[in-house]
């Protein structure tokens, strides 16, 4: 019998191939079939040469993107047929030198589940070991430097591997094999326990990891360093331990999140779907806002007054431990001070957190990138992020179109994140937070020249808000003056084009693109924020339908006042001596000092510019309502989110919808609804009914606006976004709507509708409309 002919071939594997043990899988796969040759990562990714029988041939290539690693995204396997060189044997080669290395830095990943069995297992040499890890999980973006990532260029260059430690990061058949934060209790970093004052404590013979668990269980708020930062932590049933750290961390109401150990500690204080279990579990561990359960003796204080609570299960070993040392959930919030980024640095969090935080639960593993949670949720069974960064930032978002240059976009003011793009991807950065300090502004800046560095991106053009006053725009006119082209790019057409870059749709699909948030520099230099678009991402978008202007008396402080906006709205309907004698509980509160105060800067246009933003109209109701909030909002949108949890129940009920036209411009008459609200309020009906019904009116709107741009444009798909839309109920209630009409609609799924999300869209149309700018210049 002949031996069957041997042929062979070269593979290139293309995607994310590098740094998540893709070699080694090659390799045990090629031996798994009887197959000899070589593997190799290059500047493309990973190239194979295989030689054996035909079929095993197939199947081996059939393997590669369907068993791939966990961590690996496989974009495309190409082959073509070399001669058979008879070789032996399958063997893993090195990098060639010289080769430019393109490997993508991939997000921080939780412990894996071989990982915990190790952590747990008594008799394996990490047992109780805080920083093990893996070629499938550990930390990754938070601890590089700079690329080609290998151990020298993360913050484990000053560990040195014991013997064991190396063998299995230079074994090819191991799991740790180029696992480049490998590490043991023998030679890698290890926890200590401190005081306030920075003194160590001595944790014999429990350990510090046992002993902050039992400081815990006894009030106390422990620091913890984590993967991206310092978190405060403390017991969630003890109403005192968490008003203590509220009091300490000068948060009056944002919700604190939670770690649990595993889903059942989850499922023991919230409603989790599977959808839900899924997300929880996923290697990015987000926070994710879950429907709390009654009665579970969660203090009110981790998050006053909302119907969900923002659970994550542990995601490094020290967690995994500090959690089965506590035996409860802990509170798990940003530890830093109010406003301020979290604390990364060791001696800056002692510096920052020393009032708030009891003890340090600490290491010697250098964080080198702050990163804060992510914090997601599932609406309408799939993923809706509410902001993106540890485990997510900085993995590159596929997009449908490819880039024309390298692209900066310096997204906005509040919960900044920024993007840079070249080719076919997009790389949302980490949450930078908001620009309102220093500090702040310099993790933009630095996180701008880190990212360029590596992705090895030179930005020849810069995207920035139109908003003049933004430390985002005024960083990209500083970059303009160097001589790099800066387009500027309208606060609400970056939203559209974000939702419609989030689902890879194509740049010539027409859309009517719904934005509704809080503020946005309009081009017309009022507030937008209310405002609906036909147009394209190619084309860009043009405005013909926004909620009816009202005046923003005193500017910013009439959105930290929502008051201001009831009050304004009031006058504006029935006059200031009229509004002095409404029988309404938001005059009365307010004080006549007041209503006269908004009365003059509204009749003066003093500090009072014209918007018509759908945040306002959310906080006017919200203070006619009456929302705790809506006296002066201690977080961004918190009135309207007590709105949100006041409405109860379905309703028929919708106020009046009047629509004007003004020019080829549709007009939303917003005053008929306060108005009605007015009259509700006056006629006793309770908050739930009213807010419900308000609810249920902006929905109708967006779905008549909608209809009667299909009528008049023939457009039938919608993309809904701005941080307006974080609203469940008026996400759900809008999408119902227009897919009765049959509308298609996009909403968002990898990047937040919010203005964490802001930066892609920015990107995408920046780059279009330098295109076109050009295009322009050429033809004259
Ligand atoms: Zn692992
Ligand atoms: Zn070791």
């Amino acid at each position: 019998m002949r031996a069957p002919a041997r042929e062979r071939r070269e593979v290139r594997v293309r995607g994310i191939v590098q740094g998540v043990g893709f070699r080694p899988f090659v390799y045990a796969l090629a031996r798994k079939h009887g197959l000899s040759g070589t593997v190799r990562n290059d500047a493309e990714g990973v190239r194979i040469e295989v030689e054996g029988a035909p079929d095993e041939l197939e199947r081996f290539v059939r393997a590669l993107g369907e068993d791939a690693p966990p961590l690996a995204v496989v974009e495309s396997v190409l082959w073509q047929p070399l001669a058979a060189l008879g070789d032996g044997e399958f063997r893993i080669e090195e990098s060639r030198e010289g080769l430019r290395r393109q490997t993508l830095v991939l997000p921080d990943v939780a412990t894996c589940d071989d990982c915990l069995s190790e952590l747990l297992d008594p008799k394996d040499r990490r047992y109780r070991y805080p920083f093990t890890n893996c070629t499938n999980c550990g930390p990754r973006f938070t601890i590089t430097r700079s690329v080609p990532y290998d151990r020298a260029t993360t913050t484990m260059s000053g560990f040195t591997m014991c013997p064991d430690c190396r063998r299995e990061y230079e074994d090819p058949a191991d799991r740790r094999f180029h696992a480049q934060p490998n590490a043991c209790p023998v030679c890698g970093p290890q926890v200590k326990l401190l005081d306030r004052f920075g003194h160590e404590l001595h944790a014999k013979p429990e350990g510090p990891i046992a002993r902050a668990a039992r400081m815990l269980r006894g009030r106390a708020v422990v620091a913890i360093k984590g993967l991206g930062g310092y978190h405060l932590a403390c017991e969630p049933f003890d109403e005192k331990a968490v008003r203590t750290l509220r009091g300490r961390k000068v948060r009056q109401d944002k919700p604190f999140a939670l770690m649990a150990r595993d889903l059942a500690q989850v499922h023991a204080i919230c409603r989790v779907s599977p959808e839900e279990e899924a997300l929880l579990t996923s290697p990015a561990r987000p926070i994710v806002l879950l429907e709390r359960r009654e009665n579970t003796g969660v203090a009110e204080d981790v998050a006053p007054r909302q119907s969900t609570l923002g659970v994550m299960l542990a995601y490094t070993p020290l967690h995994h431990l500090l959690l089965r040392e506590a035996g409860i959930p802990l509170v798990m919030t940003s530890g830093n001070n109010s406003d301020e980024p979290i604390a990364y640095r060791d001696e800056e969090a002692l510096d920052q957190l020393c009032e708030i935080a009891d003890y340090f639960l600490v290491h010697d593993r250098e964080i080198y990138m702050r990163c804060d949670d992510t914090v997601v949720r599932i609406a309408r069974g799939r993923s809706y992020p509410v902001r993106c960064s540890r485990g997510y930032a900085p993995a590159p978002l596929r997009l449908a179109e490819g880039f024309a240059r390298h692209t900066l976009s310096c997204g906005g003011e509040l919960k900044n994140t920024f993007c840079l793009a070249k080719d076919r991807h997009a790389f949302m950065s980490h949450h930078i937070g908001d620009m309102e300090n220093y500090e702040t502004l310099r993790s933009f800046r630095e996180g701008i020249k880190h990212y360029c560095g590596l992705f090895d991106v030179s930005p020849q053009l810069v995207a920035y808000d139109l908003h003049p006053e933004y430390l985002s725009t005024k960083y990209a006119r500083e970059l303009e003056e160097t001589g790099l082209p800066a387009v500027g790019v309208q606060h609400h057409h970056a939203h559209v084009a974000s939702c419609l870059a989030d689902n890879e749709r194509s740049e010539e699909e027409r859309v009517i693109g719904v934005a509704l948030d809080g503020t946005g520099y309009g081009t017309d230099g009022a507030i937008w924020g209310g405002e609906f678009f036909e147009g394209s991402l190619e084309e860009g978008f043009t405005r013909r339908a926004h909620l009816e202007y009202a005046p923003l008396p005193g500017g910013s402080a009439a959105i930290r006042q929502p008051w201001r906006m009831a009050l304004a709205q009031l006058i504006g309907l029935f006059g200031e001596a009229e509004t002095l004698g409404l029988p309404l509980a938001a005059v009365r509160k307010a004080g006549e000092r007041n209503v006269r105060l908004i009365a003059r800067l509204v009749e003066h246009r003093l500090n009072t510019p014209l918007t018509s933003s759908a945040g306002r109209l959310f906080d006017a109701v919200a203070a006619l309502i009456g929302v705790p909030g809506s006296a002066r909002a201690t977080y961004e949108g918190q009135a309207a989110i007590e709105l949100e949890l006041t409405a109860n129940g379905p309703t028929n009920r919708s106020y009046p919808i009047r629509l004007r036209p003004e020019g080829d411009t549709w007009i939303v008459e917003t005053r008929e609804i306060i108005a009605a609200v007015v009259e509700d309020l006056l006629s006793g009906r309770p908050a739930s009914e009213i807010s419900a019904t308000f609810h249920r009116t902006m929905a109708r709107i967006v779905a008549k606006i909608c209809d009667k741009l299909r009528e008049s444009g023939g457009v039938n798909a919608v993309a809904l976004s701005g941080g307006t839309f974080q609203n469940m109920l008026l996400l759900t209630q809008s999408t119902n709507l227009l897919e009765e009409k049959s509308f298609v609609v996009h909403t968002h799924r990898r990047v937040p509708a919010n203005d964490g999300g802001l930066a892609l869209g920015q990107a995408i149309l920046a780059d279009k409309q330098f295109d076109s700018a050009n295009k322009l210049r050429a033809d004259r």
